[in-house]
């Protein structure tokens, strides 16, 4: 059958790119909005889990993925003064994710879509009204200031943890956004640190204060500050490097500090924000409906950010097909079966947290006996001994 109906996806990251790709996949023909002049590219380490994999797949994108976990990858615990133990890091969890950039994830997405979504880089809905019949959107062209409106039959917010359409459409940022009381900076560095090879992971995590360095193949590390802090607000009163500066004052770990606070200062890109999860109790209201960040932020730490986005894609292409005729009755049905998985992960990312950047001196103390465990465990499977 024929599908003449049109989407609006606001927003060209991830789960916007998914989002358009399946909606065309079903016979959609969908307009793609960015409020940025030019599509990003680059940005930090993402672990893609199997089920992001999977999701990938069913995209039609993960063949064309590139995939960077380096070879023979490990994982070195350091200490304040540079002492450097064997531990387990990011890739050895569970389900033993791919490490990639984020912008390598966006690139096999864009590829898809080339030629099949109609993308406009510099606009933004500043205006959503719903009709029995469609969604009325007033879109702004940031170059020239004009504002024109458009009628689609499903509006699909995919613009991040700071969603233009959640305040158009559901309420005020405050209502939905739950801080994590915490501070990231990434960004890559141009090589590895002095003493370290590129395959190798180095983590040092102080009680609220931590960096990671993620190793890639064919790509030099990319570094993550991270710091738990109660005033949010005053981080972002001076400049980054200097902020960074202050909070890890005292802490080298054998000049790594040193080196990626130097790197930081020369680094083309940076993302220094906040962290939040946005919790929301449906993310669909008639034909407007959320994914991604901007639906459920579940936060780096849950590492299923970029793999929910996907998933969350397929989902809602699926439910829309199965239900052509009642877009309202596909919404439903999309969130009911989302829900779940996003329950599971914003309630783990708390525990994650702990791993990337313990709370207090407690629990640095139990997350360094409970890594040496694994570790251990670990080694003993690698060389083939019972533990
Ligand atoms: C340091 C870090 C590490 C991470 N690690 C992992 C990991 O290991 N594994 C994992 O799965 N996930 C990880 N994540 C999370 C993952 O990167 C995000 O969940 C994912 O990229 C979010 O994609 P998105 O498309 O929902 O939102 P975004 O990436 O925020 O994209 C939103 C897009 O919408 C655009 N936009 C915003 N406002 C508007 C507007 N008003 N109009 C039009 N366009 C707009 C933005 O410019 C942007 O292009 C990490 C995140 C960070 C910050």
């Amino acid at each position: 059958m024929q599908n003449t109906r049109r989407a609006l996806v606001v927003g060209l990251g991830i789960a916007g790119m998914a989002a358009a790709v399946r909606l065309r996949s079903i016979g959609w023909t969908t307009v793609v909005v960015e409020r940025t002049p030019q599509r990003r590219t680059g940005g930090y380490f993402v672990g893609l889990f199997p089920s992001g994999e999977r999701a990938a797949r069913d995209l039609g994108v993960l063949s064309t993925m590139h995939l960077r976990t380096p070879a023979d990858h490990r994982t070195w615990a350091v200490d304040g003064s540079g002492a450097r133990q064997r531990s387990v890091g990011f890739l050895d969890q569970p389900g033993h994710p791919d490490g990639v950039l984020r912008g390598d994830i966006e690139a096999a997405l864009w590829e898809k879509l080339d030629g099949q979504a109609e993308v406009r880089l510099g606009t933004e809905p500043v205006h959503i009204e719903q009709t029995a019949r469609a969604a009325r959107v007033t879109l702004r062209d940031s170059a020239t200031g004009e504002t024109y409106e458009q009628e689609y039959d499903l509006v699909v917010g995919a613009d991040g943890l700071r969603s233009t359409v959640r305040r158009l459409v559901f309420g005020p940022h405050e209502q939905f956004m739950r801080s994590l009381h915490t501070i990231i900076c990434a960004f890559s560095l141009d090589r590895q640190v002095s003493g370290y090879g590129d395959h190798e992971q180095i983590v040092i995590a102080e009680p609220r204060r931590a960096l990671w360095i993620f190793p890639f193949r064919d790509h030099p590390p990319t570094a993550l500050f991270t710091y738990r802090t109660d005033d949010i607000d005053a981080q972002f009163r001076g400049e980054r490097a200097d902020v960074l500066a202050a909070r890890f004052a005292g802490l080298d770990a054998g000049g790594i500090v040193t080196q990626a606070l130097g790197a930081l200062r020369h680094a083309p890109q940076a993302l220094f924000d906040s962290v939040h999860q946005v919790r929301m109790p449906r993310w669909h209201r008639g034909r407007v409906v959320l994914i991604g960040d901007a639906a459920w932020c579940l936060t780096l730490f849950s590492g299923m950010g970029a793999s929910s986005g996907m998933i969350g894609a397929v989902a809602l292409g699926d439910e829309l097909a199965r239900a052509p005729e009642s877009i309202g009755d596909a919404l439903r049905a999309y969130d009911k079966r989302m829900r779940p998985l996003v329950r599971r992960h914003q309630r783990l990312a708390y525990v994650k947290a702990q791993l990337f950047v313990p709370s207090s001196v407690t629990i640095a103390k139990l997350r360094a006996v409970l890594l040496r465990m694994v570790t251990r465990q670990r080694l003993h499977a690698w060389l083939g001994r019972p533990s």
